[in-house]
């Protein structure tokens, strides 16, 4: 569990090789079974959000991230990553189906938010200080650079995705549990993703 503990919403900029968006391709597992369940429970959750026409425009990948604490990421233009090893667990326990769940909605948020698409200054938020991910932590070449999304869109997309959970009669009571198990396990998160914030915002939203 403590090796799911982060959910990542990056997005890749490149600042040394113009031809770099070609070449800067997470590197994907290919697993029918896998791909299928992760597909269907993502398919369930687009249709009660924003962009319930526009599934088909989703492409989502499962990953193996070289840094196992990474569950998902959104990178715009409906391409989400989803930790392989998250969703073969999820295929074989309910706990780690929830987490699934939790992750896919999260990343799901942040897409029908559209904050891969936003400029803004919290876009220069960058993960120094509080061990934001890195290019290498999820396969990409060092020279790669990514931007972590700010904690104001990572709480947004918390929120919508709860949201999603609620429309379709989902427990709220088990995405608090979730985080409360991080927080039980000292997992603090980091600068982007404060465990304490996100616990604190997703009880007061469960309690209404
Ligand atoms: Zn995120």
């Amino acid at each position: 569990m403590t090796r799911f503990s982060r959910l990542c919403g990056l997005i890749i900029y490149c600042s040394l090789f113009a031809s770099c968006s070609t070449q800067a391709r997470i590197p994907t597992v290919s697993d029918d079974p896998i791909e299928l369940l992760v597909r269907n429970e993502a398919e369930e959750i687009v249709a009660v959000s924003e962009d319930n026409n526009r599934f088909s425009a989703y492409e989502i990948f499962l990953s193996d991230f070289p840094r196992k604490d990474i569950l998902g990421m959104s990178m715009g233009n409906g391409r989400i990553y989803i930790s392989y090893e998250l969703a073969k667990l999820a295929s074989g326990n309910s706990f780690h189906l929830w987490l699934l769940r939790q992750t896919l909605a999260h990343e799901i948020a942040h897409e029908t938010a559209g904050h891969a698409k936003q400029d803004g200054s919290s876009w220069f938020n960058r993960g120094r200080l509080g061990g934001g991910v890195t290019s290498v932590d999820v396969g990409l070449p060092w020279n790669v650079k990514l931007r972590n999304y700010s904690i104001d869109k990572e709480l947004e997309a918390d929120s919508k995705g709860l949201g999603y959970w609620k429309k379709l009669g989902w427990d709220c009571r088990i995405w608090v549990r979730i985080l409360k198990n991080f927080e039980r396990q000292n997992y603090t998160g980091d600068v982007f993703h404060p465990t304490d914030r996100r616990l604190q915002q997703a009880e007061r939203s469960c309690a209404v």
